[in-house]
């Protein structure tokens, strides 16, 4: 039976970039050799490398004077690294989300932090607008999707100091004004490859201002220099990367992959508002996810819950269990994720409804 990815991560990617992982493993660049076996500095990767940072560059129209880096560690290192070598005395940071919340606690090692905006009150059902950032401040903060609750900020902020955005789970589904930005960083295992590698856009001249000696592996700057091959990269996972850049750009580009992400997640938002079973728990249309579909059911049906993650297995439909901190459903729709898979659910969502 085909399968209906829905995962919020690690989650679907294209067959294209699977496909030519698998090969890539067996015989890398007709080296007769896996691509699990061989230097890091051979020319076949060291090509692999430059290829992807280049797309990245080319997808997101990266301005000169930003590097595009591979690095480990996962988005939750660069909770660390972010602070660790920009901040001095004081950051602002949105608090949107459990992501949002950690990164904070990190930012706190360093030095102080504001918060010009929190939906926590909520339980994280909005994206703020509205708030001030200081003027003060090292830097602002922001997550672009909040992966867990399903609300996302589809613009770039105007603010009067510099923007550092966890982009983990919304990166590639629209194009980014990178300018405006010091630092954008997002784990792979969202919309990009597998898990183990995570991609980081700086501005070479948002570094070297702080104070404290930084541990070279957390310094930006030691990466930078050496081309995002100080010590070993994730190798694979990269080669994969590349594989879903190639595919993005076939696709027509990022703005492309934008219409097809609104077009999916309209489809899915209408059916819940549509629904007497179904709800969503983002009530402000405008902070509503097209990455990440949240929906309970309403109280009157709450305790088919269960049985509805059953009835979508029978139909292929996986991954749609929602976070623990929010219940009810959560359907991831990347970039990978086909129209006909949401159309699946619908029709699960709508046969379900019938039969209750
Ligand atoms: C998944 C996720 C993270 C954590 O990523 P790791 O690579 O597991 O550290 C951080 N931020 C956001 C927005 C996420 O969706």
């Amino acid at each position: 039976m085909k399968k209906h990815n829905f995962y919020a991560g690690p989650s679907i990617l294209s067959q294209y970039t699977i496909k030519n992982t698998a090969d890539a493993i067996i015989n890398f660049a007709d080296t007769g050799l896996s691509i699990l076996e061989v230097s890091h500095r051979g020319k076949e990767f060291v090509a692999v490398m430059d290829e992807a940072q280049q797309l990245v560059k080319e997808l997101l129209n990266v301005p000169d004077g930003y590097h595009v880096l591979f690095l480990g560690g996962g988005a939750s290192m660069q909770f660390c690294m972010v602070p660790y070598n920009l901040l001095r005395t004081r950051a602002a940071y949105l608090e949107t989300g459990t992501w949002a919340v950690n990164a904070i606690k990190e930012a706190r090692l360093f030095g102080d932090v504001v918060v010009p905006a929190s939906s926590k009150d909520t339980n994280f059902s909005y994206y703020p607008k509205g708030y001030t950032v200081p003027d003060d401040v090292d830097y602002f903060h922001i997550t672009t999707n909040n992966t867990i609750y399903g609300t996302e900020l589809r613009e770039d902020p105007d603010v009067n100091v510099p923007l550092v955005a966890d982009m983990s789970s919304d990166i590639f589904s629209r194009p980014v004004d990178v300018s405006k930005y010091d630092i954008i960083y997002a784990g792979a295992q969202k919309n990009l490859a597998p898990a183990g590698v995570t991609l980081v856009i700086v501005k070479e001249d948002a570094l070297g201002k702080v104070d404290r000696a930084i541990p070279t592996m957390l310094d930006y700057r030691t990466h930078i220099k050496k081309g995002s091959m100080f010590n070993t990269p994730p190798v694979l996972p990269i080669y994969s990367a590349l594989m879903t850049l190639r595919y993005y750009k076939e696709q027509g580009g990022v703005a492309e992959l934008e219409k097809h992400d609104i077009a999916k997640a309209a489809v899915l938002y209408k059916a819940i508002d549509e629904s007497k079973m179904f709800e969503g728990t983002v009530t402000d249309p405008a902070s509503r996810s097209i990455m990440n579909v949240c929906f309970v059911m309403t109280p009157e049906f709450k305790e088919l819950e269960k049985e509805f993650v059953d009835f979508c297995g029978t139909r292929g439909i996986v991954g749609i269990k929602g976070h623990r901190s929010v219940g009810g459903f959560r359907a991831s729709l990347y970039n990978a994720l086909p129209m006909e898979s949401v159309e699946a659910l619908v029709q699960a969502m709508n046969d379900f409804e019938k039969a209750h």
